[in-house]
């Protein structure tokens, strides 16, 4: 049974609390996400430093993130990303020797990608809003699904979660990297919905993921990036 989130308690009147799930829901009700600007400031030096940094962020996300929960990759896999922005991780996944489909909606990522690292068989870019778009143009049953900072800007993040249920293999598995709402204080003014471990290991339940597990870690105290997160993995039986 997925939630409907058919109860709501209003907090502060700028955002609600589900009372079956505990999610948070905020006002906004557009799919947002950031401007060139917001990326290219001293703090994201990664990403303007470009293609020389490219193996730092990849290997330091399987060390980080994908090892810690269990997450190896030591045969080639069909790799989605939702939300790649600039797609450092995931062209360090083609480089690899896996097979990688992106979405990005936002135009300058794109752009960027396409100079620098071009289109090949297997690392398809898509520009496209991955609520709005035609999702048959992305093949299915993928090994893995990641996604970095998107599912609180969606639109229907239940949905999604199915979709990706759905498009994995048996034994595949989804990796969501997001911000934790017990650390908020308010609803972040970009975020549509905010998350703590529990809500997303309930939500990944409902879908029917197994084998799940969480990680919370701190952020950097600096913007844009401030704050702490957790990351989670979840398995399909
Ligand atoms: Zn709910």
């Amino acid at each position: 049974m997925i939630c409907k989130h058919k109860t709501w308690k209003d907090i502060d009147g700028t955002h609600k609390e589900c009372l079956d799930c505990g999610v948070w829901k905020g006002a906004r009700g557009d799919a947002h996400y950031y401007s060139m600007e917001y990326y290219f400031t001293p703090d994201f030096g990664l990403f303007n430093a470009g293609i020389p940094q490219r193996t730092k962020v990849y290997s330091e996300y399987q060390f980080n993130h994908f090892k810690p929960l269990g997450i190896n990759f030591d045969k080639s896999s069909k790799i989605l990303e939702i939300g790649c922005g600039v797609g450092l991780i995931s062209f360090g996944f083609y480089m690899d020797g896996h097979d990688v489909t992106i979405v990005e909606q936002a135009e300058w990522p794109t752009k960027w990608m396409d100079e620098a690292f071009g289109q090949h068989d297997k690392f398809k870019i898509n520009k496209a809003n991955f609520e709005n778009m035609d999702r048959n143009k992305l093949g299915t049953k993928f090994d893995f699904i990641f996604a970095n900072h998107v599912w609180e800007h969606l639109d229907d993040p239940m949905e999604c979660l199915k979709w990706c249920f759905d498009n994995l293999v048996h034994g595949g598995k989804i990796f969501l990297n997001l911000p934790d709402k017990e650390m908020e204080t308010h609803m972040h003014h970009t975020h549509c919905w905010a998350y703590n471990k529990e809500v997303m290991e309930l939500w990944f339940q409902q879908v029917g993921f197994k084998n799940i597990k969480s990680i919370a870690y701190s952020g950097s105290k600096d913007q844009p990036m401030k704050g702490d997160f957790f990351r989670i993995v979840g398995e399909k039986p």
